[in-house]
């Protein structure tokens, strides 16, 4: 019962995992390729590439249970140590989100609506995509994508060229460009015994294919679309056996969804529930793998997170706004690195907008004693 709690990764979801399990009694064991791992300074970090067996068959002795911060880990060598301990979420759903046509056919076998797409091995391929969906598109690699990287737009058939160039040597896909009005997702978790519980909605707000802001509960949100991303996130859940939480991306377009893709881990799009929701998505996840009852995934008033990527101002300019919980997760500041957030939480939506806009004039003096 005193073993650690595995976490496959040591980055920022991994350090909140252990943060939010600390007060519920947990230990944890991280593994990650980096000595600096952010996740080591709250936990004991075994320094080993994410495929070495020898690691991960320590990590299955000393661990109660394994998890993971992201999605690019080693199926197949997980695959190997799998009789020797529960790895939570399910392989099945990390296998299927590591492959884009993968998870659209998931998608499309669970009556999930997606993206118009066709799959891309060759030149040919790709403009035979053209030619079905229309310009513009947007080619993704199949694996390995994140954050927006592996993806090029293709607006001119003059473009193809240089997307055969940038990314030809990977098999591919190819998506309709979708003219959306927002981009939501939706925070689902699934306990041992079958229970599944979702936060409501969060809006959010991408720069350059990263996670800007979120704002939970969306605001606006109909009870047709709401009840469809909880039926479409409840089904993903039951069809992988699901345990743990598991995020949905999805695009609205008028009164339709559609699916972009789904992350088989607690996520940045859910941050908001760390100060905004009864029980935080890490809990929530950790009660879920650990076979506990979940916890009320009520949204307390409305919350906006704002991302901290490659910069982080002085939390001593930022916290003059006393609704603020501050989030630093000790990593060293890089362009595009995602190093920090916040959460603001108001008890309405109009109180939120106001403390947003005062916090938003406020910002420039923070950022001037950038530390
Ligand atoms: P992804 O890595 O698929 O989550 O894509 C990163 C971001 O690129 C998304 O959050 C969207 O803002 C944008 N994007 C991805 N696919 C499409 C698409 N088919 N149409 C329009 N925008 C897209």
């Amino acid at each position: 019962m005193n073993k650690p709690i595995g976490i496959i990764g040591g980055g920022q979801l991994g350090r909140m995992l252990a943060l939010a399990g600390y007060r519920m009694g947990y230990k944890f064991l991280f593994l990650d390729a980096k000595p600096d791992a952010c996740a080591g300074q709250v936990g004991e970090l075994i320094v080993a590439d994410y495929h070495d067996q020898r690691a991960l068959a320590e990590m299955a002795g000393r661990c109660r249970v394994l998890t993971y911060d992201f999605e690019n880990v080693a199926v197949a060598e997980l695959r190997n140590i799998e009789s020797q301990i529960a790895i939570q979420p399910p392989l099945g759903a990390l296998a299927a989100a590591q492959d884009r046509a993968r998870e659209k056919e998931i998608f499309q076998q669970l009556g999930i609506s997606t993206v118009p797409y066709r799959l891309v091995d060759t030149r040919a391929d790709l403009e035979a995509a053209v030619t079905a969906l229309g310009l513009p598109l947007v080619v993704k690699v199949r694996r390995l994508g994140y954050d927006g990287k592996g993806q090029f737009r293709v607006l001119r058939s003059e473009d193809v060229e240089a997307a055969w160039k940038a990314l030809g040597k990977q098999a591919l896909i190819a998506e309709k460009f979708i003219e959306f009005d927002r981009e939501l997702s939706i925070i689902a978790v699934r306990g041992q015994n079958g229970d599944k519980r979702s936060y409501p909605l969060s809006v959010n707000f991408h720069d350059n294919g990263i996670l800007a802001s979120t704002v939970a509960p969306a605001p606006q949100v109909s009870d047709a679309v709401c009840k469809r991303a909880t039926q479409w996130s409840g089904a993903l859940l039951d069809h992988f056996g699901y345990v743990g939480v598991l995020a949905l991306e999805l695009f609205q377009v008028g009164d339709e969804l559609l699916a972009n893709e789904f992350a088989p881990r607690v996520h940045n799009s859910g941050h908001w529930t760390m100060d905004g929701a009864d029980t935080c998505q890490f809990e929530n996840h950790l009660r879920a793998i650990t076979g506990l009852p979940l916890g009320s995934t009520r949204a307390q008033g409305y919350t906006a997170m704002v991302n901290w990527i490659g910069k982080m101002p002085s939390p001593a300019g930022v916290l003059q706004c006393d609704t603020i919980r501050w989030h630093e997760y000790g990593k060293t500041v890089r362009p595009g690195r995602k190093v920090g957030h916040l959460n603001l939480r108001a008890n309405d939506y109009t109180s939120l907008q106001q403390q947003l806009g005062q916090f938003i004039e406020g910002l420039a003096d923070a950022f001037s004693q950038t530390i």
